[in-house]
């Protein structure tokens, strides 16, 4: 045992490379919380005519400034909330019309050497059975994701461990492209997988790059440095605040241009959380000319063994969780906005109209899919507030007019980082967008829906294949229409 607590204090060391922080510093970092109090602390109730200028810069598709969104957020008047929400219903339409993306997650391994004060998984929770997924478990999960429920893209989750570190996940990687699944009418299999794990350096990431890794996702938890250490202890990695906020950086110039940022809203006031992700956005969008593909904003839920992910003082309430995602709508315009099966079907259901990605069929068991291990919900990492089926979740989204996309050309198009943000921000992606999201789902309710989900699909599909015809040029919607026929006969994975 000692051996082993010698050998993993000795991997913490290495992991960690501090000129791979001081690099992209520049003597201080780019949360400022002197600005940050201040702008919190203003109390200015600002005019319609005021909020209403923001909200145009909106609705351009150009991201806020700190002191824009921390405007937004005074505002009082319940009116003008209407009119934000709506705005922001208009600015989500705009850059990814009726679409949403779904996924799974896949928690590969529970080993953790963190002690994250909200997290079931953290080392000091003895009662926490341990389990890593061999190649051959991973597969068996695959199977049953990509071959029965007919998922195409993935978000892996992983503890931080040696066990569990960049070389275990690009053997997963290369594990999960290879499964392909025959179905009746074609075959099921991963066409892109987003990595949630630690923050890595430049080497590993560029490991990950090469795997074929589609976006990378670390959440910052609390961008406020003095909670943040307080509940990260400060022997642990997690607990050094720069090398995480950092980790995009980091990203970006190993070649992973699709990076997603989130924090966990309910570990300091939520208000200090949005200007965080903003001002991360804007610090990537000017080091880098590009700014999030992504950012999450999970909710604190309750986990074993953790009295903050229950009584933590800074809990969100609905009302204001609903502000959360409407403020960053507005502030980050391009960005796709995901929100997870911790939320209840009633919230998810509401947010549609302004988020952009969800996941379905939902299982944060390790080997849950498969039912490897025999687990109980209190040793999983929190508790799931959706635990409806992916068939269940486009039947729903259908009824409320929107399409589920199951698209993954992106990035097999080269179509990431600067190129996709510039396209998005023009509204030319939601044009590939539109036409994938379309083969994507004939696809999936030819393979997979239920007979009761495949009637109101037809609806939805039909809707859309009008669209295109009134509103695309001709030789692409003959090339569309000539890719939906193939696929009606079988052919799998067409994009554009
Ligand atoms: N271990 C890696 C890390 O910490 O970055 C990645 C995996 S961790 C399992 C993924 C995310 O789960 C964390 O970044 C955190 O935001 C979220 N999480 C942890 N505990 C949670 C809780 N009680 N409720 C909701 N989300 C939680
Ligand atoms: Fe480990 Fe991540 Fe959980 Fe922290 S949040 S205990 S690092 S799995």
């Amino acid at each position: 045992m000692q051996k082993n607590e010698c050998t993993i204090q000795d991997w913490i060391q290495k992991v960690v490379v501090q000129n791979q922080i001081d690099k992209y510093k520049h003597g201080h970092h780019f949360i400022h919380n002197d600005t940050f109090q201040k702008l919190l602390q203003q109390r200015t109730n600002p005019t319609s005519s005021c909020v209403r200028d923001i909200l145009q810069k909106s609705l351009s598709i150009q991201t806020l400034s700190l002191q824009e969104i921390s405007t937004l957020m005074q505002v009082e008047d319940p009116i003008l909330w209407n009119e934000m929400f709506e705005v922001a219903e208009e600015v989500k339409k705009k850059v990814y019309d009726n679409r949403i993306v779904t996924f799974a997650p896949l928690y590969m391994s529970n080993l953790c050497v963190n002690n994250c004060e909200y997290c079931g998984f953290k080392k000091e929770n003895s009662e926490m059975k341990r389990i890593r997924l061999s190649m051959d478990e991973i597969r068996e999960e695959i199977k049953i994701l990509a071959g029965c429920i007919g998922h195409k893209r993935l978000i892996s989750v992983v503890g931080e461990h040696p066990l569990s570190d960049v070389d275990y996940i690009v053997e997963s990687l290369n594990t999960i492209y290879s499964v392909k699944e025959k179905t009746p009418h074609g075959y099921g299999n991963i066409r892109r997988v987003n990595i949630n794990a630690a923050p890595m350096s430049i080497e590993d990431l560029g490991k990950l790059k090469k795997a074929g890794i589609g976006t990378f996702q670390v959440f910052q938890e609390t961008y406020h440095q003095p909670t943040y250490e307080k509940i990260h202890p400060q022997d642990t990695i997690k607990g050094n605040y720069e090398w995480r906020l950092y980790c995009m950086h980091r990203a970006q110039e190993a070649g992973v241009d699709d990076v997603g940022i989130g924090a966990l809203f309910g570990l300091y006031d939520w208000r200090y959380e949005i200007l965080g992700l903003v001002a991360h956005s804007i610090e990537l969008e000017t080091e880098f000319g590009i700014g999030p593909h992504t950012i999450s904003v999970p909710r604190l839920q309750p986990a074993s063994h953790s009295e903050l992910s229950i009584h933590s003082r800074y809990r969100v309430n609905d009302e204001d969780f609903r502000k959360i995602v409407v403020l960053i709508r507005l502030a980050v315009p391009y960005t796709g906005l995901i929100i997870t099966a911790r939320e209840s079907p009633t919230i998810l259901k509401e947010m549609y109209p302004i988020m952009t990605q969800r996941d379905a069929s939902t299982n944060i068991k390790i080997g849950g899919y498969e039912k490897t291990f025999l687990q109980e919900e209190e040793e999983q990492q929190f508790m799931l507030g959706d635990d409806r089926s992916l068939d269940e979740v486009v039947r729903e989204l259908a009824n409320e007019g929107h399409i589920t996309s199951f698209c993954t050309a992106g990035y097999r198009c080269g179509r990431t980082g600067k190129k996709i943000m510039n396209l998005l921000r023009c509204g030319r992606e939601g044009q590939f967008c539109k036409l994938n999201a379309i083969l994507t789902f004939r696809e999936w309710l030819d393979d997979f829906a239920s007979p009761e989900t495949k009637q109101v699909g037809e609806k939805i599909i039909l809707k859309e294949l009008k669209e295109v015809e009134n509103s695309f040029p001709s030789s692409e919607v003959q090339e569309l229409l000539s890719a939906y026929e193939q696929v009606k006969q079988g052919v799998r994975d067409l994009y554009f």
